[in-house]
Formats: C-alpha cells, sequence, structure tokens
C-alpha cells in the first residue's frame, strides 16, 4: 500500500500491477477490525496511478473510464481529477459521472438496446449539456434519439466482427447484439449525418486483452482506422461510397476498454505500452484532426481493490478442507458467473493462533454462505492454515466486483471504504437487513396512503 508521502508515481513508484501479496496485511487487519466483514477497500492512490500510467502510455489520446467497473462516487470523482472522461451503460450511471462531476464534454452515453426511460433521461441531460455523445449501435437507436428531439452528437458504434475476451459472457466485439455490421457502418454514419452531429466512430471487442490477444486488437483498430478514413474521405480508398458521399468530420475514433490485468498471482502484466503502441500503429494513419480514443474499466480499478473476508466455519472432508467465510457470490460474483480467478491470501488474525507466516500452507477451498455449489471464491488453493476468525483478502476485486454484488439470499450488501492518501472513509455503507425491505415497505405505504376506493 503507498505510503502517504508517495504522491509522485514515476515509474519505479507506480508498479505495472499490485499483487494482493502487496498489501500492508497489518493496516489490512485494522481496517476489518473497525469496519467488520465482508469489507470493500478501494485505494484511490492505486486508482491514480492507474490513471497516470494509461494517459502516460497513451499521450494524445482521448482516454475514457467505462465507469461500470466501478461506480463508486470516491473512485469516480478520483478519475475525473485524473483527467480521464467518463464513458456511462445507463442512465444511471451518467446521473452518477454527473453528480461526481463530469461535464457535458466529458460524457459519453453508450447505447446498447437502450430502454425508453434512459433515452428520455440522457436526451433530457443533453439539453443541458449539449455536448455530450451519445453511442449508438443500432439505426433503430437513432429513430428514437429523433422522436425524442435529439440532434446533438452521435457516434457510431461498429460491430467490428472480431472479439477479444476473457470469457465467452463478455466477447463483444463480434456478437449481433453490439454495434451496426462492419460493412453497413459506413451507410450507417452517412445517413446518421443527415441528422446528428457525427462526432465519432467506436467498437469495443469485450474485455481481457492480453498479451496473447493483441493480434485481435490489431485487427479491429485497423478496420477503424479504415473506416474513419473511407468516412473522411469518401471514395477515396476502394470503398464503395457514392461519389455524391459528404465527407463526416470525425473527432475521434475509439477502440474500446478490454485492457486486462493479471489475476494469477504468477500472470505478468499486460505490456501497456506494447498495447498503445500496436493500437498507433494499426489505426494509422488518422485523417487530420481525428485522435485515437479508448475506454478501460477494468484496468482503472481492479488492482485498487480488495475484499476482506472472515474464516468462520473450517470443515475437513474425505475429500478436501471447504474453508467457510462471510463473503460469497452475493459480494463478489466473478468466481461462480464468469469461473473467474480471484488470489486468495491468508492475513491471519485469528486470536490465540500462530501468526500466518509460521503456519503450513493447505489446499482448500474456500466457500460462501450462500445456498448455491458455485458458491465458492476459490478451488484448491494453498493457503496457509486457515481457522476460524482469520481474515482472507481477496486480491484484483475492484473491479466489477461490488458492481455486480446483489441481495439474492436476502443478504445485505457489504460495507465499502475508501483509501485516499492513506486515509480511509467509509464510501458505501455496510447494508442492513432493513435495507432489504425498503422497496416493500415503500410499496405498502404507497398503497394505504392512496384513498380507500383507489387500492
Ligand atoms: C465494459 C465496456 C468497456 C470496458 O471494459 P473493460 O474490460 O472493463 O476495460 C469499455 N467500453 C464499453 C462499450 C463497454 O461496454
Amino acid at each position: 500500500m503507498s505510503s502517504p508521502e508517495s504522491g509522485a508515481t514515476d515509474a519505479r513508484e507506480n508498479p505495472p500491477v499490485r499483487r494482493v501479496s502487496d498489501w500492508d496485511a497489518e493496516r489490512l487487519r485494522g481496517l476489518a477490525a473497525e469496519y467488520e466483514t465482508p469489507l470493500y477497500v478501494q485505494d484511490l492512490d492505486r486508482v491514480r496511478e492507474n490513471c497516470e500510467r494509461l494517459l502516460a502510455a497513451f499521450p494524445n489520446a482521448d482516454v475514457r473510464y467505462a465507469v461500470k467497473a466501478h461506480t463508486g462516487r470516491a473512485v469516480l470523482e478520483t478519475v475525473r481529477d485524473a483527467g480521464l472522461d467518463a464513458e456511462c451503460a445507463s442512465a444511471g450511471e451518467v446521473d452518477r459521472a454527473l453528480a461526481a462531476g463530469f461535464d457535458g464534454s466529458r460524457l459519453h452515453y453508450t447505447a446498447v438496446n437502450p430502454p425508453a426511460r434512459d433515452l428520455d433521461y440522457v436526451v433530457g441531460v443533453a439539453e443541458a449539456e449539449p455536448d455530450l455523445t451519445v453511442t449508438v449501435g443500432a439505426a433503430d437507436t437513432l429513430d428514437r434519439l429523433a422522436e425524442r428531439g435529439y440532434d446533438g452528437r452521435v457516434c457510431v458504434r461498429v460491430n467490428p466482427g472480431v472479439g477479444a475476451g476473457h470469457h465467452e459472457k463478455v466477447t463483444t466485439g463480434g456478437a449481433a447484439k453490439f454495434g451496426i455490421p462492419y460493412d453497413r457502418a459506413a451507410e450507417a454514419a452517412r445517413a446518421a449525418a443527415e441528422r446528428f452531429d457525427v462526432v465519432g466512430i467506436h467498437a469495443h471487442a469485450g474485455s481481457g486483452i492480453d498479451p496473447e490477444q493483441l493480434d485481435s486488437h490489431r485487427e479491429l483498430v485497423a478496420r477503424m482506422g479504415e473506416l474513419a478514413r473511407d468516412l473522411a474521405a469518401p471514395g477515396a480508398a476502394d470503398d464503395d461510397a457514392p461519389a455524391s458521399a459528404a465527407p463526416l468530420d470525425l473527432e475521434y475514433v475509439d477502440v474500446g476498454g478490454g485492457f486486462g490485468v493479471p489475476y494469477e498471482e504468477d500472470a505478468s502484466p499486460l505490456d501497456l505500452s506494447a498495447v498503445a503502441d500496436a493500437t498507433r500503429e494499426a489505426v494509422a494513419p488518422l485523417p487530420e484532426g481525428v485522435d485515437l480514443a479508448v475506454e478501460p474499466g477494468r484496468y482503472v480499478v481492479a488492482d485498487a481493490g480488495v475484499l476482506l473476508t472472515r474464516v468462520n466455519t473450517v470443515k475437513d472432508t474425505p475429500d478436501e478442507t471447504v474453508v467457510g467465510v462471510d463473503a460469497g457470490m452475493t459480494d463478489l460474483l466473478r468466481p461462480a458467473m464468469y469461473d473467474a480467478y480471484h488470489p486468495i491470501r491468508n492475513l491471519g488474525g485469528a486470536s490465540g493462533e500462530s501468526p500466518v507466516e509460521e503456519r503450513e500452507a493447505t489446499p482448500v477451498t474456500v466457500a460462501g454462505p450462500i445456498c448455491e455449489t458455485g458458491d465458492t471464491l476459490g478451488k484448491n488453493r494453498a493457503l496457509t492454515d486457515p481457522v476460524r476468525g482469520d481474515l482472507l483478502a481477496v486480491g484484483v476485486a475492484g473491479a466489477y466486483g461490488y458492481e455486480m454484488a446483489s441481495q439474492y439470499n436476502s443478504r445485505p450488501r457489504p460495507a465499502e471504504v475508501a483509501l485516499d492518501d492513506g486515509t480511509a472513509a467509509v464510501a458505501r455503507r455496510r447494508e442492513a437487513l432493513g435495507d432489504l425491505t425498503t422497496v416493500e415497505r415503500e410499496a405498502d405505504r404507497d398503497r394505504t396512503d392512496r384513498p380507500e376506493g383507489d387500492r
């Protein structure tokens, strides 16, 4: 964990990854004692470092944080101060980004099958913030925007026909759900320009670009560069634009996010400058005045977060030792949903036990309290002999962690503390049992508030 005085972040002090073993065990035990478990800890200093590495690797590009990875207010404010824009996937995310101080010129709303309520809201926001951009992946959505009187900034989302991702559920680049098919994108963008201010083109291949997948990233980027050139100078290349097509005055080519982080302890971190070089090389030469844009989500927040959970049961069975903890798939869904690996470290702390460094490592399954077989945080993990009362740190949990938490099994969502310059503050309070029934009680109240005859 960074010390309070580590404001500066040259390469030496800003490593490409923070492992679960790099966190200060004493500090984490203190936080768990003070705020109880399960507890998310999000270090804003590390979020800042991640932003700085991205900005340094992509100096002339627009870097947009995909806020769905972590929408906490403190994180959004940190990212805003660091100079990134916000990429939002829903009305709720736009609302949060506005509240965190992003103005319209730094807001990008990506409309994926947008519900009417979301479009109504965003069109309303655009009246006050006309510099906001709506990224659209279907001709139909353009009609729905026009019906609402919107004629502002639009970016055309393209389905590049290439996907990358750590799991099929997050490989979006080739799925028909996302974007306008590549072969029709130029025509769609030109048609859109008759009704809207078309400022960009966009593609997102999916989540989990890693060193082995740089080729498909390169291919996506190259296609997008080609499309931008066609749109800027119709007919110049061998595209089949009508001779009469007007050139589009694009501001950017957005090649999406998906920058991977190493979850396994021995996986190497993404070589960000290699990705940046590959991106610039593949997209070039962009028409005059057209910038590159990227949209990392996970990369900004993943290794800035850990989930702390307490061991409550240790069960030796003939097959394996099951370590029961107080966090499960309702707190961290990724292992159950994506078979995702998260590193787990035993921080010890059980009273009357020997320090964790002096214990033997044993392979265990770490399981949560939910009635689902899939509710494990890790299988066959060599943890230093966990005993009841020990504290475990589940690492690289800052992205899609709290965001995907639910109240399934009537489990209140965990608390989250944010560390800022070493100082802890509650960012999201722990939910209480009463929070589970708020909406029911409010519905009851609304019903009984109405006159007898209306019920
Ligand atoms: C989810 C998403 C991202 C970010 O993906 P990461 O894997 O978290 O980097 C970027 N752009 C769009 C459109 C997305 O949906």
